[in-house]
């Protein structure tokens, strides 16, 4: 059986990640969020899956929080680490008015976030079959893409989590381990809102095909949901 940790796991994609590979019943789930006791549909989830989901505590802003888990879990072997969690930060942010405190948590989520998750469970990815890495980006986060500008904390967040993306994949390629960006689409969720073209059934069945497609080559690049590489 293959194992998957997915962060931000209690709704939105994450939640669709953990029903999509729990159902799958070939997966081994690591189901990560702030808080457990309050993440009813997750455990309910656990609770069907049983012996395949289990939910773990964890705040990606809590550096502390992440060693701890890989600790935990030092003896485990993880094929696919997805960095789902994400934060939007403020919505419609426009020139000038850019709160400093609430910019730098976006980016200590975003960004640091999962280059930590990187460092920390590297040995857990690099002993397992897979060997794959992904965090969830944005096309918000694309240079070439931003035409409209503004939301200056989620945009530079993602465009600084695609390169987290790029040097794991050249420091981590000694050890074989792919590491990707991936985006969703756009995606009714709390974070896409009512109006997404997308649901999350089809833009998670779509990441997941991709991440089961990934070969060595692919390390440091950036897919759609559909498969297509996205320009940086
Ligand atoms: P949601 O807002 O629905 O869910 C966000 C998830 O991230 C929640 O589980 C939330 O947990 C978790 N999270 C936020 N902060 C932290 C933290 N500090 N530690 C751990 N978990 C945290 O968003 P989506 O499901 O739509 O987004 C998932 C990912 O997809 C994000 O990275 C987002 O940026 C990206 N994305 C989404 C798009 C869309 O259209 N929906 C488009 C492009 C990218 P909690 O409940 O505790 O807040």
């Amino acid at each position: 059986m293959e194992s998957v940790l997915v962060t931000g796991a209690n709704r939105g994609l994450g939640l669709e990640m953990v029903r999509q590979y729990g159902e799958d019943g070939n997966w081994r789930v690591y189901a990560c969020c702030r808080r457990p006791g309050e993440a009813e549909a997750l455990r309910r989830f656990a609770a069907t899956f049983c012996d395949r989901v289990s939910v773990h505590r964890l705040d990606v802003a809590d550096a502390g929080q992440i060693r701890a888990l890989a600790a935990e879990m030092s003896g485990q072997s993880i094929d696919i680490l997805i960095n789902n969690a994400g934060t939007y930060g403020p919505s419609g942010e426009r020139f000038g008015e850019a709160d400093p405190e609430v910019w730098l948590h976006v980016l200590r989520v975003n960004t640091v976030g999962p280059a930590l998750m990187a460092f920390s469970f590297a040995g857990s990815v690099g002993r397992s079959s897979r060997r794959v890495m992904a965090t969830v980006s944005s096309r918000m986060g694309s240079l070439s893409d931003n035409t409209s500008g503004g939301r200056y904390a989620y945009r530079s967040s993602k465009a600084a989590a695609n390169m987290v993306m790029k040097s794991l994949a050249v420091d981590l390629a000694e050890r074989g381990i792919v590491c990707v960006a991936l985006n969703p689409g756009w995606v009714r969720t709390d974070m896409g809102g009512p109006q997404a073209p997308l649901g999350p059934e089809q833009s998670v069945r779509g990441m997941r095909s991709v991440l089961a497609a990934l070969r060595p080559k692919d390390s440091g690049r950036w897919f759609n949901h559909d498969g297509a590489e996205i320009p940086w």
